[in-house]
């Protein structure tokens, strides 16, 4: 049952072959027995979670049941949860109960969707491995001595583990792309301001999105309609009408234009990777789609440029973490200012506190010219590369990281090669496009490896199509970690 797909598991609950409290139970089971090895969830609740599965029965009962009524699903712990301990992997927040849903919290309540629990991540969802999380790292279900990605690593993790059949993320540099390619599962960023942001505590506010993570690309399809939706309480929110993104899952791909972008097949790139994605290409041509060779020339830019961007907006977004109005507040200190400092400094993980330093440099008088504002326009520059390259093809197809998963500890020293990890994720979140990550093969130690697709904003559904397409062709998406049982 835990392999079964989000439709599947729609109609098992429709037909009464099982109820909702019975479903969480299953998953309830599975992350009791997983989670002390795998350590995806912060938080986890059965009470909680079983009386929200009891709601989601009544609902089925009275003939009201939506299309993920009944259905659990894991949310990353950056999403304010009313109620719950919300505490974006830090020990600043380690003791914050949230007062209030975040928007997408609230539409999956909505949707009648039970939480299983709250999942790790990356402090402050600052991390490419889950191993800055103030509640340990996270294990890669694939091998527990690798790392699971990050920042959405419990994510990633738990329905890798299917310890969860969905899961809410966010990708800022490549957050949910990243983990999903290091897990083998299927992950999705929208375009910038299709997802409200309120309640989702804030990390680099001009790049953090939140998205569906799940086993394929139709389930999170289905998740995607229950998230998007304008939101007048995000002034980024788009005013658009609702889009059903599985309308066009069964398109044919006859005539779809994939660009190759040439910098992403450069240096830098694994082998194995490098082959399992070309093996990706051949496979859509058979199914009718011409690759086309793309340019993105600036894209070699996208690192630098994130990390003067990402920490500048984080140094600003952090300064509310003071000990003052709620979180961790250092328990001894001789004055305001003491309090302030101490707190900070307890509060705060390194590398956390190392970008709000880098932010907070760039931000300065006298470097602002020099730093963030160039970063800007080079911003400028990636993003018209993007719109160049979409008029020769759909969709922009590469891999998602330069490698499979890492070993714990591994890049933990050298914040530079960590940082390298986003190389190919980074671009698409410095433009706004969507992007997704779905599973393409598996390396010579049985890591899975990442295909990533960009698209043109608002060509989710077109994503979508061309993921759920190659994923009918192939079944790199079915295989699960063994041993877990
Ligand atoms: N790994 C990138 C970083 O450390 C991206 C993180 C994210 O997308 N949240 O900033």
């Amino acid at each position: 049952m835990s392999d079964a797909s989000l439709s599947t598991l729609a109609a098992q609950l429709a037909a009464k072959q099982v109820s909702s409290r019975e479903l969480a139970q299953v998953y309830l089971d599975r992350i009791a027995a997983l989670n002390p090895a795998i350590n995806a969830f912060i938080t986890v609740d059965p009470d909680k979670t079983l009386l929200e599965a009891a709601g989601a029965d009544v609902r089925i009962a009275a003939g009201n049941a939506g299309p993920l009524t009944g259905i659990p699903v894991a949310h990353k712990d950056i999403f304010c949860t009313d109620g719950w301990l919300t505490t974006c992997g830090s020990k600043m927040l380690s003791n914050f109960v949230a007062p209030y849903d975040a928007t997408v919290i609230e539409r999956f309540k909505a949707a009648g969707m039970p939480s299983l629990g709250k999942t790790n991540m990356d402090e402050f969802a600052m991390g490419s491995s889950n191993e800055t999380s103030y509640f340990g790292a996270v294990k890669n279900p694939w091998n527990l001595a690798y790392v699971p990605g990050g920042s959405s690593g419990g994510a990633a993790a738990c329905v890798a583990a299917r310890m969860a059949p969905a899961a809410t993320g966010t990708d800022t540099g490549g957050s949910i792309r990243q983990p999903a390619a290091l897990t083998g599962i299927t992950g999705l960023k929208p375009t910038y301001g299709l997802v409200s942001r309120y309640g989702m505590i804030a990390f680099a506010s001009s790049l953090d999105q939140a998205g569906p993570m799940a086993l394929s690309a139709e389930d999170c399809a289905l998740l995607l309609n229950a998230m998007t939706g304008f939101d007048p309480r995000d002034s980024t929110s788009l005013e658009r009408e609702k889009e059903d993104y599985t309308r066009d899952l069964e398109k044919p791909l006859a005539g779809l234009r994939v660009g190759l972008p040439r910098e992403f097949f450069a240096e830098g790139l694994n082998n194995e990777v490098a082959a399992a994605v070309d093996a990706a290409v051949a496979e859509l041509k058979k199914l009718g789609a011409t690759p086309v060779e793309i340019s993105l020339a600036n894209s070699k830019l996208a690192i630098p440029v994130y990390y003067v961007l990402a920490p500048a907006e984080a140094s600003s977004n952090l300064s509310r973490f003071d000990g003052v109005r709620y979180g961790y507040r250092a328990p001894d200190y001789a004055n305001l200012d003491d309090m302030y400092c101490k707190t900070r400094a307890q509060g705060f993980g390194a590398e956390v506190k190392r970008r709000i330093l880098i932010g907070a440099y760039v931000l300065s008088h006298g470097y602002y010219d020099a730093y963030y504002l160039q970063a800007q326009k080079i911003r400028r520059l990636i993003a018209d590369d993007f719109s160049e390259a979409f008029k020769t093809c759909d969709v922009i197809l590469g891999p998602t990281a330069p490698g499979t998963a890492f070993k714990l500890g591994e890049k933990s020293d050298d914040p530079v090669e960590m940082y390298l990890n986003d190389l190919y994720t980074i671009p698409a979140n410095l433009a706004g496009l969507p992007g997704m990550s779905l599973p393409c093969g598996f390396d010579t130690k049985g890591l899975p490896i990442g295909l990533q697709l960009v698209g043109n904003y608002f060509s989710e559904a077109k994503m979508l199509n061309v993921a759920h397409q190659y994923q009918r062709a192939t079944d790199w998406h079915a295989h699960a970690p063994e041993g877990l049982k």
